[in-house]
């Protein structure tokens, strides 16, 4: 199975993505369109993607001092037409209206196609984060920034960012110390938003300082002093502001002048070598701005409702973190899968035991091999499926209007931390495996599976960490609106258990799923009996496991009913693929759930507990 033919299944059969066509806004696509969108996107991943991404992670991004004491990165030649090449595809666009010059295609469709770059090299990066960057300003910006900024960053000739993590704030983003002050007298009738001056340090930023488009636009968090000087505790007082790294007038022309934003130097990383990642500091007076130092910046939205605004992007972010984590599972899995064809290795136990003088058998006959093989299948297929599911819930929320609309919200919430975390854990663990069905090899540069594995790594890490994650489900997701989301995913689970309690090679599999969820239920009533945060929050990334593990059975079962009404007598490989996935995840995974319910369930505070001084 290649990755075209999963992807096709799952749009088409599974989630019958032509049935969105039906909507007014996407009446002029259909199966052909979207399959011309998954052609080119796949065509430009093989041929300026994948023959680099070695080269990307060998050749760091890397510095060149200026005359004018400036930094300049530099990126290999291949990243810089990678990018270029896919900016032309109308990628960065794609989601937008017409007039905007963007396709209107549902959301599901590009978080399809872009799975193909991913795959064929994630750290040379797309544009995610300029698109990101680009639709928060579509939904909260001025009509101006809109057109000035997100069009410029939807055509691709100039780039964007965001910039909310500083030295002392990365999970704690109460902590952003970056100040911001009005700009003189006339601040607020700058054209571009009110003009405000900013300072302060941000770290981890990716694509910070590159020279690979036009522009750089920075989105910033930063607080405003109140009348005292003093900044607002908390994330009440954190508002978002534009800010460019080359000054541009109303007509989006650059101005010559540069603004003081200054690369302070590159953090070089375990992997995801290809993309710069920066420590930029804002307003230092490196490049003063009429003559002052304080980097010039616009107000987005309303002040101390900047962190509201950032959400938007980071949850899209969000979604794109678990798909990228979900290919480099995928991208390992193919090149385990096919190691493990052709090494010969060891022989095969018969009712004699082995024929030493027998010629050696290929790897991928072993028991054990074909565990590990499973194990990344049944992880990043069903990680796929999971994470176009909830794509779809995007274009549901965007499209459907009334209660469904509504409906899609409400699972998005509940979904999303499963939809970054889950790959993030075991689309990674897929990775170790495929350098294990290597063996020594797998452990060399001589092969491409470490890489994936280092490229891999980041992703528990940020847009949130798996901790942090854990406690937005446990301590927000599963509560808000009186359960309501909770509800919703247990009554589509239901339905799919329900569906296949009928089906003779998925009714066992059905009861499970039936045992799991109620097991979830409980222990999320129990972790909360107390009523104390500290008891119920103790173990909220067990929790997050669990949960998590369920949503994959359940997407599982799902997947596996609907290629059984495809094809119920298993005459395809692929259907035996994925129902034999399905029997792996319950046989194998679900039951890992009782021991992280376990300590939930209990409210265990072994971890808590333990006295610092005995560590
Ligand atoms: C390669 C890379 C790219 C990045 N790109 C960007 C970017 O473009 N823009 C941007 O703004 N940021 C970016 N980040 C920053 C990233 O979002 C942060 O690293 C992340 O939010 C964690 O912050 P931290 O590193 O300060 O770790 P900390 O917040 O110090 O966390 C350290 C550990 O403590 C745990 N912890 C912290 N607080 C709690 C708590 N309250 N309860 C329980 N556990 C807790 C965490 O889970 C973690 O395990 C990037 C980071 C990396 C490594």
């Amino acid at each position: 199975m290649t990755l075209r033919t999963t992807l096709d299944f799952l749009l088409n059969d599974w989630l019958d993505t032509a049935a969105l066509t039906e909507r007014e806004r996407f009446t002029d696509h259909n199966r052909e369109t979207f399959g011309a969108v998954l052609d080119t996107c796949e065509r430009i991943a093989r041929e300026k993607y994948a023959p680099f991404n070695r080269l990307a992670d060998v050749e760091e991004p890397r510095t060149v001092t200026e005359p004018d004491g400036s930094l300049r990165v530099v990126l290999p030649r291949a990243t810089h037409d990678a990018q270029k090449a896919y900016a032309e595809s109308g990628m960065l666009s794609a989601a937008q209206d017409y007039d905007l010059g963007g396709m209107q295609l549902p959301y599901s469709v590009e978080a399809a196609a872009n799975a193909f770059f991913a795959c064929a090299s994630v750290s040379m990066g797309t544009g995610l984060l300029t698109t990101g960057n680009a639709n928060l300003l579509m939904v909260h910006g001025t009509n101006m920034q809109k057109e000035v900024f997100a069009k410029n960053e939807f055509s691709g000739r100039w780039s964007g960012t965001m910039c909310l993590s500083e030295p002392q704030a990365g999970s704690s983003l109460s902590d952003v110390a970056t100040r911001a002050v009005p700009d003189g007298a006339d601040f607020e009738s700058d054209p571009l938003g009110p003009r405000y001056r900013l300072k302060g340090n941000k770290m981890w930023i990716s694509s910070g300082e590159h020279e690979i488009n036009e522009n750089i636009i920075h989105l910033v968090l930063a607080k405003i002093p109140d009348a005292d000087g003093k900044l607002v505790p908390g994330t009440r007082g954190i508002s978002l502001f534009i800010v460019p790294k080359k000054m541009v007038n109303p007509q989006g022309e650059l101005t010559g002048v540069r603004n003081d934003v200054a690369l302070a130097g590159l953090n070089h990383k375990l992997g995801w070598r290809g993309t710069t990642n920066t420590l930029l500091n804002f307003g230092e007076g490196k490049f003063p701005v009429d003559g002052q130092a304080g980097a010039v910046g616009y107000l987005v939205g309303q002040p101390g409702k900047g962190l509201a605004c950032m959400f938007h992007m980071m949850n899209e972010a969000r979604i794109g973190v678990g798909m990228a984590a979900t290919m480099l599972g995928m991208a390992g899995y193919y090149a385990s899968l096919d190691y493990a064809k052709n090494r010969p290795q060891g022989r095969p136990i018969t009712g004699a035991g082995k024929d030493a003088a027998a010629p050696q058998t290929r790897i991928i006959e072993h028991a054990d091999v074909k565990r590990m093989l499973l194990a990344q299948k049944a992880y990043t297929e069903g990680a796929l499926a999971l994470e176009l599911y909830c794509a779809r819930l995007v274009d549901e929320h965007h499209t459907a209007g009334g209660e469904a609309a509504e409906e899609a919200r409400l699972l998005l919430e509940v979904l999303t931390p499963i939809a970054k975390s889950w790959p993030s854990e075991w689309c990674l663990e897929a990775n170790s495996l495929a350098i294990q069905v290597h063996g020594g090899y797998g452990y060399t540069r001589d092969f491409p599976v470490e890489q994936y594995w280092r490229d891999n790594r980041l992703n528990m890490i940020h847009e949130g960490t798996h901790g942090i994650q854990g406690m937005d489900l446990l301590g927000r997701k599963v509560l808000m609106e009186e359960g309501k989301g909770l509800q919703l995913l247990a009554h589509r689970m239901q339905a799919t258990i329900h569906r296949s309690s009928g089906i003779p090679a998925l009714a066992a599999h059905a009861k499970a799923l039936g045992r799991a969820l109620q097991d979830v239920s409980t222990a999320t009533q129990q972790a909360w009996s107390t009523g104390v945060p500290t008891e119920a929050l103790a173990n909220a990334v067990p929790y997050m496991q669990a949960f998590g593990h369920t949503v994959l059975a359940w997407i599982w079962l799902d997947v596996a009913a609907c290629a059984l009404d495809n094809d119920p007598k298993q005459t395809e490989l692929s259907t035996q693929g994925r129902v034999g996935c399905a029997r792996f995840f319950f046989h194998y995974e679900l039951p890992k759930i009782g021991a992280w319910l376990g300590v939930v369930q209990s409210r265990d505070l072994t971890c808590a507990s333990f006295p610092e001084g005995a560590f």
